[in-house]
């Protein structure tokens, strides 16, 4: 029977009432927020529970609190970006280190990764992860990370969490998830056995495009408190201010998801079906690669997609030029619906090189589905894509 002092809240409960109506000065609903720097000492010698806003903060806290009890994991860090998250676990090895990465990670991602190797800070390989046969020629190599991203940006490829972890445990590394892309509403890797989620929150988490900001989950109490530590020491926390607006976006996440994963799937279906588009890349089609692996280990198929116009970098331009309701700019997971082009915008740091060998060819085009209505939103993509063509 349930422990009614411990009950086991629902996700979308926890999300919607995580440190709800918990004020202890003056009963208010909303959690308050704690913009202070530093903190009174009770008297001499006598530090409070908090001491300093760089090593803690109430609000920064609560936030973190709430996203590691929706991973199931241990403890989190909040941190002022998501990079500054991805670099809070890679920033702590050594020259000696080996990060195992998706060869078709974000470019953000790559970026970081390559620049702290070459100055000796750790080595980075790019494997393909959807190739078992790499994947174990590079995990005899004995990798200290290995990074997973599924579904990939921007092809939406997906892969095995379960199988890789495993594998990746086998030979002692830390399996780290960037679970940017869906969000625990969706996926929850440590389930499926990873040591660390990362999380960019100016996504999903967030919602609403007016907040930079990101999370390391700790499935272990003791790496949760290292990275607490680690994050003291090189000051990488996020702001309050940030914390509590992510916290209230948080509330909203799963019937946003719902919404949007419902849309991204109308739209997924009218795009293959246009003429003037070559390829959907969407893990809820069934013929998408990745449809078996998603149906079996997300919960739903969230709402980034990509597809790529047969007409090339013209019908990219022309189409741009021309689609309605859709915002073209960087980024993902907010309310409005946005839609990028990677080889010129999110993944030109890549290379003409590394963007051949990950796929991204220059007529592709991601597509951030929002919460427009559907018949607008195709409406939309429609009149883009019947410009295209001329
Ligand atoms: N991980 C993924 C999958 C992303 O798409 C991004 C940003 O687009 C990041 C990490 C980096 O997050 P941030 O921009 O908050 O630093």
């Amino acid at each position: 029977m349930t422990d009614p002092n411990k009950p086991l809240l629902c996700p979308e409960t926890l999300a919607a009432s995580f440190g709800v109506a918990a004020d202890m000065a003056y009963g208010s609903v909303a959690p308050p927020l704690y913009l202070t720097s530093t903190y009174e000492f009770a008297g001499y010698d006598q530090p409070r529970l908090y001491d300093y806003g760089r090593a803690g903060n109430p609000t920064r806290d609560l936030l973190g609190d709430a996203l590691a009890a929706l991973e199931g994991g241990a403890g989190c860090v909040i941190t002022s970006s998501g990079m500054a998250a991805l670099d809070l676990l890679v920033g702590r090895l050594g020259p000696d280190d080996l990060v195992l990465a998706p060869h078709d990670c974000y470019g953000g991602t790559m970026r970081l990764l390559k620049a702290r190797a070459s100055r000796g800070h750790c080595s980075v390989r790019f494997v393909d992860q959807s190739d078992d046969e790499a994947v174990s020629a590079a995990l005899e190599e004995v990798p200290a990370l290995f990074l997973i991203e599924t579904p990939s940006n921007p092809l939406m490829r997906v892969v095995d969490i379960r199988g890789l972890a495993a594998k990746a445990r086998e030979v002692g590394a830390a399996v780290v998830v960037d679970n940017t892309f869906l969000s625990p509403a969706v996926q929850r890797p440590i389930a499926l056995g990873a040591d660390y989620v990362v999380h960019s929150t100016t996504k999903y988490l967030n919602g609403h495009s007016d907040v930079i900001g990101g999370a390391v989950v700790a499935a272990d109490p003791g790496n949760a408190q290292e990275l607490r530590q680690w994050a003291n020491i090189v000051g990488s926390a996020g702001a309050p201010f940030d914390a509590w607006l992510t916290l209230r976006g948080l509330r909203t996440l799963f019937p946003r998801m719902q919404t949007q994963q419902a849309n991204a799937m109308a739209v997924a279906r009218y795009l293959e079906s246009h003429a003037a588009v070559s390829k959907v890349h969407y893990p809820g089609l069934p013929a998408h690669r990745g449809h078996a692996i998603a149906s079996r280990q997300q919960n739903g198929f969230g709402a980034m997609l990509s597809f790529e116009l047969a007409g090339g970098i013209e019908a990219v331009r022309r189409f741009i030029e021309h689609v309605k309701f859709i915002t073209l700019a960087e980024s993902l997971g907010g309310v409005e619906s946005l839609v990028a082009h990677p080889a010129t915008m999110t993944h030109a740091d890549m290379g003409d090189e590394a963007r051949a060998v990950a796929g991204i060819s220059d007529g592709l085009l991601r597509m951030s589905v929002g919460l427009e209505a559907e018949r607008d939103l195709i409406a939309g993509l429609d009149y883009g894509l019947a410009k295209s063509g001329n």
